[in-house]
């Protein structure tokens, strides 16, 4: 009984002492490319980003924002979900629709953040059109 308790407590330093062996040699690669690393990831996301924008109309069909970085895809019959369980969890709605030469079944259109976000509180409807008819 006290054998095995020790032998448990001694696999459970073993544990403790390698995860930090592992963080440790990660962290210093993580320090050594750091800047190669988020330089490399955020340049090709903002490239795949612009590209897929650019394609479906480059500005929010709703304001007309025109800055990639205010700007998203919106699912224009609200079934992103359906798209997302064929795209799998892993790869993002820009890089899916990248790879597929932006063919996919889903109707998409370019929204920005302030349209496509305040729609959700405004049963579907950005505030934007809601002013027009007024
Ligand atoms: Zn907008
Ligand atoms: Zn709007």
């Amino acid at each position: 009984m006290r054998d095995k308790q020790k032998i448990r407590q001694y696999n459970k330093k073993y544990r403790q002492t390698h995860v930090k062996e592992m963080n440790k040699i990660q962290y210093e690669y993580y320090l050594r490319n750091r800047e190669r690393i988020s330089a490399y990831g955020k340049q090709r996301y903002y490239f795949v980003k612009k590209a897929v924008i650019e394609f479906f109309g480059g500005k929010c069909v709703c304001c007309g924002e025109t800055q990639i970085p205010f700007l998203t895809i919106s699912h224009k019959n609200n079934d992103a979900q359906e798209h997302r369980k064929i795209i799998g969890k892993a790869r993002s709605f820009y890089s899916s629709l990248f790879i597929n030469n932006f063919k996919c079944d889903f109707e998409i259109v370019i929204e920005c953040w302030n349209c496509n976000c305040s729609k959700l509180t405004n049963n579907g409807i950005c505030p934007h059109k809601c002013n027009q008819s007024l």
